[in-house]
C-alpha cells in the first residue's frame, strides 16, 4: 500500500510502527459555528482511509480533535452574549449530527482542548527546560523556532525568505519575539476571556500545541499517520512537528497526508470568505450520503469543485449503486436454493472488480478509481442476475458490493424502519417469555390475552414464540 507523504513529496510504502495497527491524528474543525462542506471533505476522505485499513485488517486508534477554544468561539460568543463553553458545547454537538448523517465512524477518541490543559502545561515547561521556549515580558509564551533547525521541512518553505517577509509584516505587540516566525504556545488573558491559571500568567494556549499533546496522550511519541487539510501544512503542522520533535526527541509522525480544498467557483471555500454551505444547508436538499459520495468521485489531493450540476450526476450515479443494491434483495427474497451451472466462475468474475478495487485505494487511495471499480461491479451485477439465480449466488454479490460501498462509507441500502405495532409486540412476548421463566403462568396468560385482544394470535413452535395477525 503506498502513500504520498507531504514530507517527502511522493508515494512511500506504508509500513506501521506496530504489526497491524495505525495511529492515526487528523486535525479536526474549531467549533464556532455548523461545519462547512469544506470541513467536511477530510473527515469523510479520512474516515475512508479508516476503514479502508480496518478491511485490510488492522486496528485502527483514530484520534480527531474538537478545538474549542479559539478567538473565533470568543467572538462567537460575545456577539451572542454568552460564554464560549456554551457555543462550543453546541457546536460540538452539531457536528457529531452531521457527521453521523454522513456516515462518519466516531473516532476512537475526540479529545477537546479545554480538557487537556494540564498536559498543554507540561510540554511547554518541557520545552522552555529544553531551551526551545521563552517567556516574554507580559507572560505570553513563544516557541524558538531558530533553536529547531529543521523548522519548515514539512513545507518545504524557504525559512529565510519566509523571516524576512515576517520580519516586514511585524506588527506592534509581537515585537517581544526573537525571531518573527516564533510562534505563541501560551497568551495572557484578555478581559472576557476563558483562562487558565500557569506558571506564566493566568491565560489560554496558543492553537497549536493542543495537537501536539492529545496525539502524543492518546496515540503515543511517534504517530503512523497525521492528516488534515492542505491549509494546515503551514503553519500548524510546521510547528506541531517543532514542538513534538523538540519536546519528545523523536519522529512525530511518518505519514503526512493532506487534502486539497473543496472549492467553490474555484475558490477556497471557507467561513471568513462567506462562500460556503453547511453540511445541514446540503442535508435540506440532497440525502448526505449523495455529499460523501460526490467527494470521493475526485482524488484527495486534487481540488474539488463544488457545482449544483456535479451533486446532481453524484445524485444520479448513487443511486445507481442504491438501485443495484435493492434489486438484490428483491431477487433474493424469491430465490431457491441450490447451485447453477456456471455461477461459480461468474462470481471469480465479479471478484475481479474488488481486485480492481483495491489496486486503486492501495495507490494511495484513489476513491475516483476506486468507485469506478464499484460501477462496473454494478453494471456487471446488472447484467448478470436474474429471477433465476440462485441464493448463495445472488448472496455473495451482494456481500461483494456491500463491502466496497462499507469501505467508501455508503449506506446504499434502504434504511428498514422499524414498525412500531411489531415492536410492541416483541416487548410484550419477550415480558410473557420472562414471566413463564419465574413460574409466573398467571401473568404469562395475561400477557397472552392482552395481545388477543389486540388481534395478534401467539404460537408456541420449536424455534420460539412466533406471532401472526389473527
Ligand atoms: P477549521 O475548522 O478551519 O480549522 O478546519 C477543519 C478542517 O477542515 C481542517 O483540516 C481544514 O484543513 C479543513 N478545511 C477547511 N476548509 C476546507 C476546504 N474548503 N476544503 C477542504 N478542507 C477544508
Ligand atoms: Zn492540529
Amino acid at each position: 500500500m503506498e502513500i504520498y507523504n507531504t514530507m517527502s513529496r511522493q508515494k512511500e510504502e506504508f509500513k506501521p510502527i506496530t504489526p497491524g495497527e495505525v495511529k492515526m491524528y487528523v486535525c479536526g474543525p474549531t467549533v464556532y459555528n455548523f461545519i462547512h462542506i469544506g470541513n467536511a471533505r477530510p473527515m469523510i476522505f479520512f474516515d475512508t482511509v479508516r476503514r479502508y485499513f480496518e478491511y485490510k485488517g488492522y486496528r485502527v486508534n483514530y484520534v480527531s480533535n474538537f478545538t474549542d477554544v479559539d478567538d473565533k468561539i470568543i467572538k462567537e460568543a460575545k456577539e451572542e452574549g454568552t460564554d464560549a463553553n456554551t457555543v462550543s458545547e453546541r457546536y460540538i454537538a452539531e457536528c457529531r449530527k452531521d457527521m453521523e448523517a454522513l456516515n462518519i465512524m466516531p473516532a476512537t477518541v475526540n479529545p477537546r482542548a479545554t480538557q487537556e490543559i494540564g498536559g498543554m502545561i507540561e510540554m511547554i515547561t518541557k520545552l522552555i527546560d529544553k531551551g526551545f521556549a521563552y517567556v516574554a515580558k507580559d507572560g505570553t509564551v513563544y516557541y524558538r523556532t531558530r533553536k529547531f533547525p529543521e523548522y519548515g521541512k514539512l513545507s518545504h518553505k524557504n525559512i529565510d525568505d519566509l523571516r524576512s517577509g515576517e520580519r516586514a509584516l511585524l506588527v506592534t505587540g509581537e515585537d517581544q519575539k526573537e525571531d518573527p516566525l516564533d510562534f505563541v504556545l501560551w497568551k495572557p488573558k484578555k478581559e472576557g476571556e476563558p483562562s487558565w491559571p500557569s506558571p506564566w500568567c493566568e491565560g489560554r494556549p496558543g492553537w497549536h500545541i493542543e495537537c501536539s499533546v492529545m496525539s502524543r496522550k492518546y496515540l503515543g511519541d511517534t504517530l503512523d499517520i497525521h492528516g488534515g487539510g492542505e491549509d494546515l501544512v503551514f503553519p500548524h503542522h510546521e510547528n506541531e512537528i517543532a514542538q513534538s520533535e523538540a519536546a519528545n526527541g523523536c519522529t512525530f509522525a511518518h505519514y503526512w497526508m493532506h487534502n486539497a480544498f473543496l472549492n467553490i467557483d474555484n475558490r477556497k471555500m471557507s467561513k471568513s470568505l462567506g462562500n460556503f454551505f453547511t453540511v445541514r444547508d446540503i442535508d435540506g436538499k440532497y440525502d448526505p450520503q449523495v455529499l460523501r459520495y460526490f467527494m470521493q468521485t475526485v482524488h484527495y489531493r486534487s481540488p474539488l469543485n463544488f457545482s449544483a450540476e456535479l451533486m446532481e450526476s453524484a445524485k444520479t450515479s448513487y443511486e445507481r449503486i442504491c438501485n443495484c443494491a435493492q434489486n438484490l434483495d428483491y431477487l433474493l427474497e424469491k430465490a431457491q436454493d441450490g447451485e447453477m451451472a456456471g455461477e461459480k466462475e461468474a462470481l471469480a468474475e465479479a471478484d475481479s472488480y474488488r481486485v480492481q478495487f483495491e489496486k486503486a485505494m492501495d495507490d494511495d487511495f484513489n476513491t475516483a478509481d476506486a468507485i469506478s471499480a464499484i460501477f462496473e461491479l454494478v453494471k456487471w451485477i446488472n447484467s448478470n442476475t436474474d429471477e433465476s439465480s440462485t441464493k448463495a449466488y445472488l448472496e455473495a454479490l451482494r456481500k461483494e458490493l456491500l463491502t466496497l460501498t462499507d469501505i467508501c462509507g455508503l449506506i446504499v441500502e434502504k434504511k428498514k424502519t422499524a414498525d412500531p405495532f411489531s415492536e410492541h409486540v416483541e416487548e410484550k412476548i419477550a415480558e410473557r417469555q420472562e414471566a413463564r421463566r419465574n413460574r409466573d403462568f398467571a401473568r404469562a396468560d395475561a400477557i397472552r390475552d392482552e395481545l388477543r385482544a389486540e388481534g395478534v394470535v401467539l404460537e408456541d413452535t420449536k424455534d420460539g414464540v412466533k406471532w401472526k395477525r389473527a
